[in-house]
Order: C-alpha cells, then sequence, then structure tokens
C-alpha cells in the first residue's frame, strides 16, 4: 500500500541525491528507497488527502474519523511508553555510576549511608519448639 502511495501520489519528494540519513519532514526516521520522507509522514499526508476528499456516505467518513484518532492515541502511548523507556535506563544508568563509584570508596569512610545507618538489633529467639504428632503416628498407636 504505502509503495503505492510513495510511487504515485508522492512521487514528488523522490530525492535527486541518492540515500539520506533522515525524513526531510520530521528529520528522525529513515526515509526507504529513493524517498525524502520517512513511511510514516507519508502516510501522515495521505491520510489528509483522504479525510478532505469528498465522501459519499458520512458513516463511512465517521468510521475514518474514529480510525484516525485510534491512530494517533496509539502512536501517542507508543511515544509516552518509549520516553518512559528511555528515563527507567537513564535512572538504572545513573544508579549504576552512583554504586561503582560506592564501591571504590573506602568501605567505610566518612558521610557514607553505610557509617550513618545503625546497626539493626537482634532478631528475638524463637518460641521453644512442640512436638506436632501427624495422623499417621496417631493412627498406629
Ligand atoms: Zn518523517
Amino acid at each position: 500500500m504505502f509503495d503505492m502511495l510513495r510511487a504515485g501520489l508522492f512521487g514528488r519528494r523522490h530525492s535527486m541525491c541518492g540515500t539520506q540519513s533522515h525524513c526531510n519532514k520530521c528529520h528522525q526516521y529513515t526515509p526507504l528507497g529513493n524517498d525524502s520522507w520517512c513511511l510514516g509522514c507519508t502516510g501522515v499526508e495521505a491520510l489528509q488527502g483522504e479525510l478532505a476528499a469528498p465522501w459519499r456516505t458520512p458513516g463511512f467518513r465517521a468510521a475514518a474519523n474514529d480510525l484516525v484518532v485510534s491512530a494517533v492515541r496509539g502512536v501517542k502511548a507508543l511515544r509516552d511508553l518509549s520516553r518512559s523507556v528511555y528515563s527507567a535506563e537513564q535512572s538504572r544508568a545513573a544508579t549504576r555510576q552512583v554504586s561503582s563509584k560506592a564501591s571504590s570508596a573506602p568501605p567505610s569512610a566518612p558521610g557514607t549511608t553505610e557509617a550513618i545507618r545503625p546497626k539493626l538489633p537482634a532478631p528475638p529467639h524463637p518460641p521453644p519448639r512442640r512436638d506436632v504428632l501427624s495422623p499417621d503416628s496417631q493412627s498406629g498407636t
């Protein structure tokens, strides 16, 4: 489908200088083949054209609206997820950096959390053990 879009409606954006590293519209994603736009940007432009075209049946146009809204929500959710994953990776890297600095420091250097933290109290002794008779041992007597 996208090959058809690229070859037909959007042929004017074909790059004359060969392979490009980034899309000319979003400046992020890699364009495919000789196109100067990525598939996402090509699809958005195709959607705008389709939504602006005359629709003979309002119900189908309403369904198209729902599809577009659903796609936008999905894309937004993916971007939010991407941001969360990136943030988690940054946090993990910062934690690794702190722990590697802490492991290279002397073990009980003043000012570290190990020197400040009080020792935990010893756990209480467990109650004396009672022998529990199992049903098997009771039936044998
Ligand atoms: Zn793009």
